[in-house]
């Protein structure tokens, strides 16, 4: 897979909790909910940019319907309305859309597939969203994005840091 140095996805522990928290509510289907936050755009001056992602809040999304992918599928008039309405009271971007695995980070087929619909939906707000899967097990994380075209890994940092 490829790996984009230029994109990095931080999240603070406040927010790992919080995902943590989420798993075991959810458990024993998989979770899922939206970060919302702020995008960086960095001018390297050599005509290149680099782009920090900065989580702000997380959102558990609390579905009935066992699996996190027919909730994804089955709901993106849903999730465009959630988004809308967090963005109007916190000013704040919907930058990533995170779900979990019962094992591993690696993303699934159908994972595959939401990424590529969504980047190619032609809705602004989801061309430069990361997909986050979380291994429930061991609650590591890994970041995703859908770039020129291709699945894409990107830098995820876990570190403690004030609210922009
Ligand atoms: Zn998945």
């Amino acid at each position: 897979m490829r790996f984009e140095k230029d994109i990095v996805f931080y999240i603070n522990n406040n927010i790992v909790e919080k995902i943590d928290t989420c798993i075991k509510l959810a458990s024993p289907n998989e979770a899922s909910g939206f970060i919302l936050g702020k995008i960086q755009e960095v001018n390297n001056n050599n005509g290149d940019f680099s782009y920090n992602y900065y989580s702000v809040s997380f959102h558990c999304i609390e579905s009935s319907i066992g699996s996190t992918v027919s909730f994804l599928l089955d709901n993106d008039q849903k999730i465009l309305e959630l988004s809308e309405h967090l963005m109007k009271n916190k000013n704040l971007k919907l930058i990533a859309i995170l779900h979990s695995h019962p094992a591993g980070t690696t993303p699934s087929s159908t994972d595959k597939h939401n990424m590529k619909y969504y980047h190619n939906s032609g809705l602004k707000k989801f061309t430069h969203l990361i997909w986050i899967i979380v291994d429930s097990r061991n609650k590591e994380m890994n970041g995703f994005i859908y770039l020129n075209n291709k699945l894409t890994q990107t830098k995820l940092i876990v570190s403690s840091y004030e609210n922009l």
